[in-house]
């Protein structure tokens, strides 16, 4: 097979993804640390596009999605499920953490995973639920008329085909109270190619807003500007999410050199998202008070539209909180506490 000829089409990058150790070291050279994770059972999924896979030379990048040994270990607070969205799950679909907004979560399946995923539960696992049971979830938004806002997501819904998610869109901008329709992704990221003519004429007919995960400036590439710019020119309204990760974007001339690339190509910054503490994320977390000294690093020394919120998501479902100093935080031994939205005390695991 031609490889330049398929090179620019998503399905060939799908099919071609990169899921094992030979394959990858295709790619680079591998450490010790990252093939003694190919020696043992690799706890979360492993799959990277052959797009991305051409990013590793960045040493960031790299990290973010090549698995090393140290997911193995489980650290102090560590969750399987660290937001407690099992707790909220309405329906086999749909997460319904807050008053007014649900997370529709419409497939298991990424192009890539990354190796921080807050969902690492589930993605890449064999589908325990199928677009056949789509069904319950539209009669359960029909019949909680306060949900104005639907976020689908998963893994991620772009990888769906056209005609699903046309099909997925139409049912939820059915519903007359849905005000808000958004799909969390990072198919422009690491699968650019799917950024099609036909795929933005789907997303503007249901007028929908696409919420991005970008984690470094080494991810703008001219494939991710190409199809961010063609995003843009259909009018889709696009915001980022971005996970700080330890080693990886936590300093300042990272961010700001993220958050204006962002502003470049219409990509608003919205989060600024403390990492959850998933299984086997210790070795990307940063403490908290890093976090508030990166974002107060921020505030007022550059373009308040490049500047995102520095959020924690409320380990046990919470929500994501806002914080902006230290006065909003305590210490209790290893746990930084803060109150929710709804004035409730909430702690986020944050060893000394
Ligand atoms: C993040 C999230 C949302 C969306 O929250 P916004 O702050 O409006 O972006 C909705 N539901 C769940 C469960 C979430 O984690």
């Amino acid at each position: 097979m031609n490889t330049i000829e398929f090179y620019n089409d998503w399905k060939w990058q799908i099919a071609n993804r990169i899921s094992t150790l030979d394959q990858l070291e295709e790619y680079i050279a591998l450490t010790r640390e990252e093939q003694a994770a190919f020696e043992g059972e690799i706890p979360l999924s492993f799959a990277v596009t052959p797009h991305y896979a051409s990013l590793l030379k960045n040493d960031a990048l790299r990290k973010t999605v090549i698995p090393t040994d140290r997911e193995n270990k489980v650290g102090t607070g560590e969750l399987a499920d660290p937001l407690g969205e099992e707790d909220h799950r309405a329906t086999p679909h749909l997460i319904h953490t807050y008053p007014d907004k649900v997370l529709f979560l419409a497939t298991t399946f990424c192009s890539t995973y990354c190796r921080y995923c807050t969902r690492s539960r589930m993605v890449g696992k064999p589908l325990e639920f199928d677009v056949s049971t789509f069904d319950e979830t539209f009669q359960y938004i029909e019949e909680h008329t306060e949900i104005r806002d639907v976020l689908i997501s998963g893994g991620d819904p772009l990888t769906m085909t056209d005609s699903v998610l046309d099909e997925l869109l139409s049912r939820v901008r059915n519903i007359p109270h849905v005000r808000m329709v958004r799909i969390g992704s990072k198919v422009p990221v690491v699968l650019p190619q799917r950024i099609t003519g036909e795929l933005c004429s789907i997303l503007r007919k249901h007028r929908v807003w696409l919420s991005l995960h970008f984690i470094h400036a080494a991810e703008l590439s001219p494939e991710t500007q190409t199809a961010c710019r063609i995003l843009s020119d259909h009018g889709i309204g696009m915001v980022s999410q971005t996970v700080l990760l330890k080693g990886v974007n936590d300093d300042t001339q990272s961010l700001i050199d993220l958050f204006y690339g962002l502003l470049e190509i219409n990509v608003k910054p919205y989060y600024l998202l403390q990492c959850d503490p998933v299984q086997g994320s210790e070795h990307f977390r940063t403490s908290v008070e890093k976090g508030i000294e990166l974002i107060q690093s921020l505030h007022g020394h550059i373009c308040g539209l490049a500047v995102p919120q520095y959020v924690i998501d409320a380990p046990g479902g919470g929500g994501k909180v806002p914080i902006l100093g230290k006065e909003q935080i305590r210490r209790e031994g290893d746990d930084v506490v803060f109150l929710n939205y709804l004035g409730k005390e909430y702690r986020y695991p944050d060893p000394l």
